[in-house]
């Protein structure tokens, strides 16, 4: 319940002035002071309350303060809080079934991390390690996580400071509203963009290429999801190869766009699938691995040269645990796929018919994009000021978004109420009247 303290707020601002935050100059800042929250809504210290359209970033799929999830932490933490990997306990056991058992077929076992970055992190070693080939092809536009060569194998700005790792190799995806491809269609899209990566593997040496890893719908890059065709393009191409397919499904997966894991719709079969975010809705830091059969049997009589302190962590995995009995127990993935389907889609699309400034909407669940242009004609993106004026003017109107460069990302909590819905989508409307 949110309180009436304006005290307790100036005090957090104070005090955060010693954090270091992630991603920017710091002299600038002046974050939102977050002090409590339920389901899709936050609120301040002095009961200020915002809807959720950001789920943070992009994990608390099963919205705030879930109380199965928070009582599945408490007994953990009243039974053991802690316990080296190489140990077996029974909850890391149960958070490994749960996990494997919404994977696709042919998974065997899981690699728990501290989260996302270090999940790719790790794929991307078992990759290594299996083909006993280095170079790793991605997007340019992916986010991969800030970690060695998680960071080089994203393609955004963030890449750019932090080049140290090698054996790195970018292409372009599917993009259809800023094709690279010249393409008017989304199958020629997907065919022009499934030919460049072939080049690419080609020109690269095909024998030198350990993995392909892509987000199954990548997020932060404006949630572009693939057409028809792409990913089971690019797994025919991996096969074809030998070339470890690694899906990033840390932001897309766990109900986000509807189903359990995004690509799972495509008619592609990776070898390993990363995971983080939605799969505990972000309450105790948590990722892992999924990995396919042939690959955890490459590690039955080899060492497996890779762990964590905090692998399988016992309050991550009751975390995970609860979470996924949540979900199945009250049908949150089923619920976030009616919620795109029936609210989200139609509701975005009619503000994409009032607003010239909307220039595509695209997306489905609870994972959508809308991009914004200063003209609809020459597709211009709408200028960074725009931008900051528009996410400021939510805030006000009390939706806390989620804004990244010329798109304002609408990714709610999956268990978004219809109603809730409506009235985000109410906000952004008046919102970009005024814009
Ligand atoms: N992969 C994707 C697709 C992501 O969106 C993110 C984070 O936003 C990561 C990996 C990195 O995850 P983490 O920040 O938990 O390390």
């Amino acid at each position: 319940v949110p309180g009436r303290d304006e005290d307790l707020d100036a005090l957090t601002r104070r005090l955060d002035r010693q954090v270091l935050h992630s991603w920017s100059a710091q002299a600038s800042l002046d974050p939102l002071v977050i002090a409590g929250g339920a389901g899709s809504r936050v609120w301040d210290h002095a009961g200020r309350t915002l809807l959720d359209l950001s789920s943070q970033l992009v994990n608390t799929n099963l919205g705030h303060q879930h109380p199965a999830v928070v009582a599945g932490i408490k007994a953990q933490a009243d039974v053991l809080t802690t316990a080296a990997p190489a140990n077996a306990v029974l909850v890391r056991g149960r958070a490994a079934q749960a996990v494997l058992r919404h994977a696709p077929e042919g998974f065997a076992k899981v690699f728990f991390t501290n989260a996302g970055a270090d999940a790719n992190e790790n794929a991307i070693r078992m990759a290594r390690l299996v083909t006993g080939r280095d170079k790793v092809v991605s997007h340019y536009r992916s986010y991969h996580g800030n970690t060695g060569a998680a960071i080089v194998a994203t393609g955004d700005w963030r890449r750019m400071p932090n080049e140290y790792a090698r054996g790195h190799v970018h292409v372009f995806g599917p993009y259809l509203y800023r094709s690279e491809f010249w393409a008017t269609s989304p199958q020629e899209e997907s065919e022009r963009a499934l030919r460049h990566l072939r080049r690419t593997i080609e020109a690269e040496g095909p024998g030198t290429i350990a993995a392909i890893l892509l987000e199954s719908i990548p997020g932060t890059a404006g949630v572009l999801v693939p057409p028809p065709g792409y990913l089971a393009g690019v797994g025919a191409l991996a096969r074809e190869h030998g070339i470890v397919l690694i899906l990033d499904e840390v932001m897309a997966g766990f109900g986000r766009a509807g189903d359990w894991f995004a690509h799972t719709a495509d008619g592609v079969a990776a070898d390993l699938v990363t995971f983080a975010k939605g799969v505990n809705s972000g309450y105790v830091p948590a990722g892992g691995v999924l990995v396919s059969e042939p690959i955890a049997a490459a590690f039955d009589d080899r060492v497996f040269p890779g762990g964590l302190t905090y692998s399988g962590h016992p309050l991550a995995m009751a975390s995970i645990v609860a979470t996924i009995e949540a979900m199945e127990r009250e049908g949150i993935v089923e619920h976030a796929a009616a919620i795109g389907a029936d609210v989200l889609g139609p509701g975005l699309a009619a503000l994409a018919e009032r607003h010239g400034v909307v220039g595509e909407v695209r997306g489905r669940g609870v994972f959508w994009a809308v991009e914004l242009v200063a003209d609809r004609t020459t597709r211009e993106p709408l200028p960074a000021s725009a931008m900051g004026a528009l996410k400021k003017d939510l805030v006000a109107r009390g939706v806390l978004p989620m804004v990244a460069e010329n798109r304002l990302h609408v990714v709610p909590p999956c268990v978004i109420t219809p109603d809730e819905a409506r009235e985000g989508l109410a906000i952004i409307d008046d919102a970009l009247a005024a814009l």
